[in-house]
C-alpha cells in the first residue's frame, strides 16, 4: 500500500509518496480503508520538528480519516467489516484513572494520533490500524470528503467552548483565524449556544465564509484595528470569551480584548509560544486563563449529533489527491487555507 512518510525533519521536500507494509491488527484494533483524510496544522509540526515533541522515523503523519473497515481484531464487538467510520484521534491507555473517568484527555498516555509517535502511524495512508474504540459512525449525510474533515477540529472546538469556557446565550466571543480549521467549527458552535460571534480573518473572502456559516460581526485583521472593534461591538465591555490558538502574534490583543471577568481558552501557538502577558490584566481585572487539547471521545460524540442535524457543517475548499500533502501544508503555512484540506488516496475512491 502507498503512505506519505518522511525519514527526516524539514520543509515539504522530506514527504514522501511511496510503498510501504500493510499494518498488523491486534485483537482490540479495526483495519481502514482511507477513502479520505484531512490535513492539519499538527502535521506541519511534526514535519518540521518542534521542542519537545519526539518523532520517531519514519513518520506517516495524519489525524483525521475516515473509510470502511475491512477487518476488525478478534476482541472487536461492536464494530464489522463494511461499516462506515471517522476515526477520533485521541489515544490513551484506556486503564488509568483518568480513562475511567471518561477524562482520557488527562491519560498520561494521551496522543494525538499522527502527530505524537506512538505504536500506531497516522493517517496519510491507504490502510490504518486504529484500536476500535475511536472508531464512531461516519454521519450519513456527509461526503467521505466532508466526513474526515470534522473529528480534530471539530473536538477540540467543542471542548475549548463547551466543555472549558462554557459559552452561553448572549456571549461574545472573539475567534481568531475564524476561516480556519477550528475557527469555521467555533463560529458554529458559538451559534449553536447562541452566543455572538466575533470572526477576525486577513481577507474578506475568508470573512465572507465566516459570515455564511454564522458569524454577526467580523473584523479584517489587515485593515481594522481589532480592538477598536471590540469595544464598539461590545459597547467598551470587551469580550466573554477570546477563542484563542495563533499565540504570540495575537496573545497581547486577545489579554486585553476580554472582559473583566471574560475567559481566554487557548489551544495553539501558530505563530510563537512565548505569548507577552502583562500580569495586571490578568489579576485587576481577573481574567481566567484556560488550556484546551483536543476532546474525548464522548465530546466527539456530542458534537457529531449537530453535524447529523445540519447544524454544525464542514466547510471543505479544496480536495487533492494524497500524493499532493505538501502542497496542501504550503497553503496552511501561507495562511490561505479556507476551512479544511483533504487528502484522497489513490485508488481507493470517494463518493
Ligand atoms: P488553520 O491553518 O486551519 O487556521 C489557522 C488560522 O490562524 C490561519 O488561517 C490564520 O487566519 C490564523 N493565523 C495564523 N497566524 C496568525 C497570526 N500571526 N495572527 C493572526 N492570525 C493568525 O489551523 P487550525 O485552525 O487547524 O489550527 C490552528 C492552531 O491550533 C495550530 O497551531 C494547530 O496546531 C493548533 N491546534 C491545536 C489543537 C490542540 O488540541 N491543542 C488541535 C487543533 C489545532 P487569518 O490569516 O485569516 O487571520
Amino acid at each position: 500500500m502507498k503512505a506519505v512518510v518522511f525519514d527526516q525533519h524539514g520543509g515539504i521536500e522530506v514527504l514522501q509518496y511511496r510503498e510501504v507494509a500493510e499494518p498488523d491488527i491486534s485483537p482490540n484494533d479495526v483495519l481502514v480503508r482511507v477513502k479520505a483524510t484531512a490535513c492539519n496544522y499538527n502535521d506541519i509540526w511534526a514535519r518540521r520538528g518542534m521542542a519537545g515533541l519526539a518523532v520517531a522515523f519514519p513518520h506517516i503523519s495524519g489525524s483525521d480519516a475516515a473509510g470502511e473497515v475491512v477487518k476488525v481484531g478478534s476482541e472487536v464487538r461492536g464494530v464489522k467489516a463494511g461499516d462506515e467510520v471517522v476515526v477520533h484521534c485521541g489515544v490513551s491507555c484506556r486503564q488509568c484513572e483518568a480513562c475511567a473517568a471518561g477524562q482520557d484527555v488527562f491519560c498520561r498516555d494521551f496522543r494525538i494520533w499522527g502527530f505524537q509517535t506512538g505504536p500506531l502511524d497516522g493517517a496519510h495512508s491507504e490502510l490504518i490500524r486504529i484500536p476500535a474504540y475511536n472508531v464512531v459512525p461516519k454521519p450519513e449525510n456527509l461526503s467521505w470528503e466532508e466526513a474526515s474533515s470534522l473529528p480534530l477540529v471539530l473536538v477540540t472546538a467543542w471542548r475549548k467552548l463547551v466543555t472549558r469556557a462554557q459559552v452561553k446565550p448572549g456571549d461574545h466571543v472573539l475567534i481568531w483565524g475564524a476561516a480556519g480549521g477550528l475557527g469555521i467549527m467555533a463560529i458554529q458552535i458559538a451559534r449553536l449556544f447562541k452566543a455572538r460571534p466575533i470572526a477576525v480573518a486577513s481577507s474578506d473572502d475568508k470573512l465572507e465564509v465566516c459570515r455564511k456559516v454564522g458569524a454577526e460581526f467580523l473584523i479584517n485583521r489587515k485593515k481594522q484595528d481589532i480592538l477598536e472593534e471590540v469595544r464598539s461591538i461590545t459597547a467598551r465591555r470587551g469580550v466573554d470569551i477570546v477563542f484563542e490558538h495563533p499565540g504570540e502574534a495575537t496573545w497581547p490583543v486577545s489579554v486585553q480584548a476580554v472582559r473583566r471577568g471574560g475567559t481566554i481558552v487557548t489551544s495553539g501557538a501558530t505563530s510563537g509560544y512565548e505569548g507577552l502577558t502583562d500580569l495586571r490584566h490578568i489579576f485587576f481585572r481577573q481574567i481566567t486563563v484556560m488550556g484546551s487539547t483536543l476532546g474525548s471521545k464522548a465530546e466527539l460524540i456530542q458534537a457529531m449529533r449537530f453535524v447529523e442535524t445540519g447544524d454544525i457543517k464542514p466547510v471543505v475548499s479544496e480536495v487533492l489527491p494524497l500524493r499532493e500533502v505538501g502542497e496542501a501544508q504550503l497553503t496552511m503555512e501561507h495562511s490561505e487555507v479556507l476551512g479544511k484540506i483533504v487528502l484522497v488516496p489513490d485508488g481507493n475512491g470517494s463518493r
